[in-house]
């Protein structure tokens, strides 16, 4: 199977398991797992912040980090395509009574700024309080479209302006560092909080990190107990993530080189619509557009070839690289699509 259906896919790699195996451990709760600790400090220090947290997933990390921003009733800027509003169960509003105000994302996985000053509520007793701005980048639902330091700056000059606090939400936030040949710590340097993931493109198979302040981390470790992610010897999990943090950062360029040889593979297929120069990172998302056949039956089609991709909404299609996708296999799913869309005209 040619797996493109996301990188939460990729396997742990042979590293990671002998680590995990060897990993010394202690109880996290206390504080006190060795591991967890090294990782920890490794991801602070990566980020250019002050402390780190691991959570068991993305989701918990983006709950986590906003419950410690806000509290019950207040309100939180985010895009309307953003993950935190379309793909977490409405999290931060059913567990902390916290309001979501979803503004627009452009195309290119931005809000523009006059959009969110809209957004920022003024003092009135009829108002939820506005408390934070959240960022995506790199942007999910928008193709893996890439922030530049300079928006994310701005972002945060508007916020500063308001008085208010900025979370970004940096599940991939490696990929857009490797896609614009800056040091990741460019891109969160102006935020007060980030969240990345372990388990997408880097290949650990668990856990995600938030990095903040000093007193944001120990605040947002009460919160993570609160939602039930205090966890105990987890240094076997910490472990894989020590090596994917170390190890798995510099090949994710492979990862945007075949995205990119799958976009422009997929440009010249009949009924099918995307802009390869859009494509800037892992994901590559495109219309289909086809007088016989559904995205589901296209899917469902390529599946019984042994190719995996993911219809979203409407007529779009998702397929994500990673590790263990080569250019090969690039090449034969790339050639299975065309027999299957030549087998349908
Ligand atoms: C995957 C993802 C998350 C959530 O991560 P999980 O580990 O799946 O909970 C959050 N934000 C973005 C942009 C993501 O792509």
């Amino acid at each position: 199977m040619i797996d493109l259906r996301s990188d939460t896919v990729t396997l742990p790699t042979p590293e990671m398991r002998k680590a995990m195996y060897e990993a010394e451990v202690g109880d996290d709760v206390f504080g006190e797992d060795p591991t967890v600790n090294r990782l920890q400090e490794l991801a602070a220090e990566r980020m250019g912040k002050e402390a780190a947290l691991f959570v068991a997933s993305g989701t918990m990390g983006n709950l986590v980090s906003i419950l410690t921003h806000c509290g019950r009733g207040d309100e939180v800027i985010l895009g309307d395509w953003s993950h935190t509003f379309l793909y977490e169960v409405g999290g931060i509003a059913a567990l902390g009574g916290v309001h979501p105000r979803p503004v627009r994302n452009q195309p290119d996985g931005t809000m523009a700024l006059e959009d969110i000053e809209a957004a920022i509520r003024p003092e009135n007793i009829h108002f939820p309080r506005t408390r934070l701005i959240c960022l995506e980048n790199t942007h999910n639902r928008c193709g893996g479209a890439v922030l530049t330091p300079e928006y994310t700056s701005q972002v945060a000059q508007l916020a500063r302006r308001y008085g208010l606090k900025v979370h970004l939400d940096g599940a991939r936030i490696f990929n857009a560092a490797i896609a614009l040949g800056v040091d990741v710590k460019e891109l969160v340097k102006d935020v007060d909080s980030v969240m990345f993931c372990l388990s997408k493109g880097l290949s650990a198979p668990v856990g995600s990190m938030v990095c903040g302040s000093k007193e944001f981390i120990s605040e947002a470790r009460r919160i993570r107990k609160m939602v039930g992610g205090g966890m105990r010897q987890v240094g076997v999990l910490a472990a894989a993530g020590i090596v994917a943090l170390t190890k798995m950062v510099d090949r994710l360029v492979e990862d945007h080189e075949n995205a990119r040889r799958l976009a422009e593979g997929l440009a010249e297929l009949p009924g099918i619509k995307i802009d390869p120069e859009k494509v800037k990172t892992n994901i590559v998302i495109f219309e289909f557009n086809h007088p016989k056949m559904t995205p589901q039956e296209f899917t469902e089609r390529l599946k019984e070839e042994g190719v995996l991709m993911l219809p979203i909404e409407g007529k779009r299609i998702r397929a994500v690289t990673h590790y263990g996708i080569t250019a090969e296999d690039i090449d034969k799913a790339l050639a299975i699509m065309r027999r299957v869309l030549g087998a349908m005209s």
